[in-house]
């Protein structure tokens, strides 16, 4: 878990991190995407933070990323090294666990995109937002929506606000974008706005 003491100092966005599906059986338009996304990283001299694999949306922007002269740092467990197909071209860390790798993940970037991905994505998500609803951080946590990919995650977040579990002020905790073009001005957005979001209070 990050040190509450140090969750409200800001910081420049140098890193994003991605959190995204592993599968290569997916729809080719979000492979594309994540080439994309990796490729603008790089133009922007953004280092890009990621899983470390080979396989599925995270190969594809890490590739998009490191062909377009951009920096990627992989974080990969030892165990998945070969399931997840390592990534040779790009600068990876090893670590032990699943644990350490999305400790380290969250370390080394100042914000997330979230793209299309099943259980281990949202698994991470879910870690990251849970983080922010304990003002942990205030790091930027943008959704790449394609083709309304996440809407059904955001009904279920609705659900659970209108039900009290969560505070209405959790909303305002993360942006969605329907196209890999406005990620980057999301992420600006979100970093600029450093207001006090009380996400803990639920009435
Ligand atoms: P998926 O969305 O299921 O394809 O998973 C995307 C990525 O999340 C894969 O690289 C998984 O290894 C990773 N992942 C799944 N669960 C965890 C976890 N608990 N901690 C860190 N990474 C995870």
């Amino acid at each position: 878990m990050p040190d509450a003491t140090s969750a409200t100092l800001p910081r420049p966005i140098l890193s994003v991190c991605i959190y995204c599906g592993s599968s290569d059986a997916v729809d080719q338009r979000y492979k594309d995407e994540a080439r994309q996304l990796g490729g603008i990283l790089a133009a922007h001299q953004l280092r890009l933070v990621y899983g470390g694999g080979g396989v599925g949306l995270m190969g594809e922007a890490a590739r998009g990323a490191y062909e377009a002269g951009g920096k990627v740092l992989g974080i990969m467990p030892q165990f998945l090294r070969t399931k997840e197909r390592l990534l040779d071209e790009v600068e990876t860390v090893i670590v032990e666990s699943m644990h350490e790798r999305k400790m380290k993940m969250f370390e080394e970037s100042d914000a997330f995109v979230v793209l299309p991905g099943g259980v281990g994505t949202l698994e991470e998500v879910i870690e990251l937002l849970s983080w922010r609803r304990l003002d942990l951080h205030k790091k930027p946590i943008i959704f790449l929506n394609s083709g309304g990919f996440w809407q059904p995650f955001f009904d279920l977040v609705d659900f659970t606000v209108g039900k009290k579990f969560t505070p209405d002020a959790f909303r305002h905790t993360y942006k969605s974008v329907d196209t890999v073009d406005e990620v980057l001005d999301a992420i600006a957005e979100m970093a600029s706005h450093d207001e006090e979001i009380d996400t803990r209070r639920v009435l």
